[in-house]
């Protein structure tokens, strides 16, 4: 353990994250592939959480731009991000991960419902943790979702997950060549700078916890260990 830097994490995966190449539900060797990855830490005895997302198969934003009222699409999103809670479960434990996943809106049938309480004392028994469902409520996000989790559970970090992007970069690295890539940020820097990292909400939360953030890419096999050994990949984003 001693070459650990962080100790309980918080790691958010996008929808996006699960979908692969083909960008839409679920794509088995990326789940696969991520799930190995998690089972690799979980061996060095890192207590993990997890927030998923639900965007490779929902979007609120997208149910309201169908002319669909916005709370309710946003409910729909909540399932997306239950659905793949519910996923990563079946893969994780099929690599012998203990797991729970915890909805916040209720599913007894299926889930846990959400107990912060609970949710320690899993992480303390060695248990992967998946919060599914979000924050329960309409117009937040997944990664307002991780933040909140994050200062609730009192996490060591959160990784941001991303898909081949290897951190935040001044601008678009893909169309502009003088684009570089930040190792340390603060949220106000974020601000100042404009730069979209996560929606402001995430980001204000986020600043009041002070909860180190790391951005870094997770199609680079191995990235989710070397985040939580501490080496120097992505871009670590501070409170204050
Ligand atoms: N969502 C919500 N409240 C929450 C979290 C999520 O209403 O607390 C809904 C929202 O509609 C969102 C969808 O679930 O568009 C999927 O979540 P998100 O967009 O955060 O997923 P990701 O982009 O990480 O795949």
């Amino acid at each position: 353990m001693s070459d650990l830097k962080y100790k309980r994490i918080v790691l958010k995966l996008s929808g996006e994250a699960l979908a692969g190449d083909k960008g839409y539900g679920i794509n088995p060797p990326t789940i696969k592939t991520i799930a190995e990855e998690i089972r690799d830490i979980h061996k060095l005895g890192i207590q993990i959480a997890i927030v998923v997302g639900g965007g490779n198969t929902w979007r609120g934003e997208a149910g309201a731009e169908m002319g669909m009222e916005r709370a309710q699409a946003d409910y729909i999103g909540m399932l997306a991000t239950i659905m793949n809670s519910l996923a990563l479960q079946d893969i994780l434990e099929s690599n012998d991960v203990p797991t729970r996943v915890q909805t916040s809106i209720e599913m007894r049938q299926i889930a846990e419902p959400y107990i912060r309480r609970k949710a320690v004392r899993h992480l303390e028994k060695g248990r992967v943790v998946i919060f599914a469902g979000g924050t329960g409520n309409p117009y937040f996000s997944t990664d307002t979702t991780s933040v909140l989790r994050a200062a609730e559970i009192d996490a060591d970090a959160i990784l941001m997950a991303k898909n081949g992007v290897d951190g935040i970069y001044s601008s678009d690295p893909n169309t502009d060549e003088n684009a570089h890539k930040f190792d340390e940020l603060t949220q106000m820097d974020i601000i100042n700078k404009g730069l979209n990292v996560m929606d402001t909400t995430a980001s204000s939360l986020s600043m009041d916890n002070d909860i180190p953030l790391v951005v870094f890419n997770l199609n680079k096999e191995g990235n989710i260990e070397k985040v939580v050994k501490g080496e120097n990949i992505g871009t670590t984003v501070r409170g204050k």
